[in-house]
């Protein structure tokens, strides 16, 4: 089983260890089934990681002797904030698309239910799912040593996704788009956005009523060139240019 990490402050380690109660020991005994000589990371707001096996556990907490301690990589503060917007994808793509995005550094994840997107979530549906996102990006946070854990969250369609966008650079990716490119518009402004958002569509493409609601809220429809990109293919491919755009990689 992976090691799992949780989120700690950083007054919780002393003298070479950590006490944990309340709402993290529950989750950790009662929902995780964690136990004696179980290893665990704890990671604090400074970016450092805890790596340590639970030594004692009580009805109402448990300790963690710290076995080793590093510094997580710190997000590249040159970087913008960087969002994906993706329609949700058929089968278990979303899965890959969470776990590559966030080893190439996207900031947190819109996902949404595009027109055309085969796959359907149903509002019972909703937690688990989320559940499950968030624990994908949470593992692929441990992998690549990340400080921080992308969020996930969840909108019915495009029209609230659109809505929700606070970033100063907004993107949509569309296979249609003839004049604007990729380069175009990372290149035009010279100045570094503090945020950018990029909208992705599914499998079946964006219907032209998206493209109309993304772009109500300032979203440049740009072109990745005359291949079609699988949806996985294309948020890939968008972050490792932002990523070398902005000195990230
Ligand atoms: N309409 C496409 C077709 O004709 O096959 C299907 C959509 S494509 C598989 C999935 C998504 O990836 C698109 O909605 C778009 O967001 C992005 N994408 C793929 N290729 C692209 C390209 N060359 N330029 C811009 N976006 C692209």
């Amino acid at each position: 089983m992976s090691v799992r990490r949780f989120m700690i402050h950083s007054r919780t380690v002393r003298d070479g260890c950590a006490s944990l109660d309340g709402d993290l020991y529950n989750h950790m005994v009662r929902v995780l089934r964690l136990g004696l000589n179980d290893t665990v990371q704890l990671a604090d707001e400074n970016g450092t990681v805890h790596s340590g096996n639970i030594d004692q556990i009580t009805k109402e907490s448990l300790r963690v002797a710290i076995t080793s301690t590093s510094q997580a990589v710190p997000a590249n503060s040159s970087v913008p904030r960087i969002t994906i917007c993706q329609a949700l994808p058929k089968g278990d793509k979303i899965d890959l698309i969470l776990q590559k995005g966030t080893e190439l550094g996207a900031s947190d994840f819109v996902l949404f239910g595009g027109c055309r997107s085969v796959a359907k979530i149903h509002e019972d549906q909703k937690k688990n799912k989320l559940e499950r996102w968030n624990r994908i990006t949470a593992e692929a946070s441990r992998q690549c040593g990340r400080a921080d854990i992308p969020g996930v969250v969840w909108c019915i369609n495009a029209g609230e996704a659109a809505g929700a966008t606070n970033q100063a650079l907004r993107l949509i990716l569309w296979e249609d788009e003839q004049e604007h490119s990729l380069k175009d518009a990372l290149t035009e402004n010279t100045a570094t956005p503090e945020s950018v958002i990029v909208a992705i569509g599914p499998e079946g493409g964006f219907d032209p009523l998206e493209i109309r609601q993304f772009s109500e809220y300032g979203y440049q429809p740009v072109s990745l060139g005359n291949r079609i990109l699988r949806t996985e293919t294309a948020s890939i491919a968008i972050l490792a240019v932002m990523q070398y755009r902005w000195g990230g990689m």
